[in-house]
């Protein structure tokens, strides 16, 4: 199964919200912990907030054309999530709602994920090899770009969050306890993982 055109063409922006907010209320728990050995122990707790202030907007966003409903599913993070990784999963969602045209294929998305995530960097003056959620976009544009399955994807993206783990933090909360942030995943790497995986499964599962 790849992400390929047909399954491209009709986003189930319900299924897609629902299953996204279902997978970060499930792994909240683990979110949490994450944070709580390297960081203040919010990232669960701010992750579900704004996921489920999205799916509170799940009907008026599955009316609107694809670009509109990123570009308001980022807002409402940007509201809701708080912390550092409120803005930074913001600009994500409205960079992609900016970039994305209504019907996308696969070069289209690749190409909207390359910006896209250039615009998180910039936001956090970031880069790859911090230990951050950079780590796991970055993995995941290049696979999304490379052709890979949708179950590919999601398993690269798994794959980079616990790439970060030997990492020490250079940028966020985290890099205030230098070597100490060692043998930790990050837990914004370990958020957008979940998030891949539910979009790679959506899509995949649906068309
Ligand atoms: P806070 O650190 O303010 O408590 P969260 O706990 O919600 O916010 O989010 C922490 C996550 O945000 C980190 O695990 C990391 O992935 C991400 N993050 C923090 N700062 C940056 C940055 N400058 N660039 C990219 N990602 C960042
Ligand atoms: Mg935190």
């Amino acid at each position: 199964m790849t992400m390929e055109a047909a399954a491209m063409t009709k986003f189930d922006l319900t299924a897609l919200i629902t299953d996204v907010a279902d997978m970060i209320a499930a792994h909240a728990d683990e979110l949490t912990t994450l944070d709580q050995a390297i960081g203040d122990g919010d990232h669960g707790l701010n992750m579900k907030r704004g996921f489920e202030a999205v799916r509170a907007e799940t009907a008026a966003l599955a009316e609107k054309p694809l670009p509109e409903a990123l570009k308001a599913i980022g807002t409402k993070l940007v509201m809701t999530v708080g912390g550092a990784s409120g803005p930074l999963f913001g600009t994500l969602f409205m960079s992609l709602g900016k970039e994305l045209p209504a019907d996308p294929g696969r070069a289209d998305l690749a190409a909207a994920l390359a910006k896209s995530i250039d615009a998180v960097a910039a936001r956090g003056k970031s880069q790859a090899g911090q230990k951050t959620m950079l780590d796991v976009l970055y993995p995941v544009q290049a696979a999304v770009s490379a052709g890979k399955s949708a179950r590919e994807v999601a398993d690269a993206a798994d794959q980079a969050a616990e790439a970060t783990k030997p990492m020490k933090a250079i940028r966020g909360r985290a890099s205030f306890l230098g070597d100490r942030s060692i043998g930790h995943i990050d837990p914004g790497a370990r958020s957008t993982a979940l998030i891949v995986r539910a979009v790679a499964e959506t899509l995949e599962s649906g068309a």
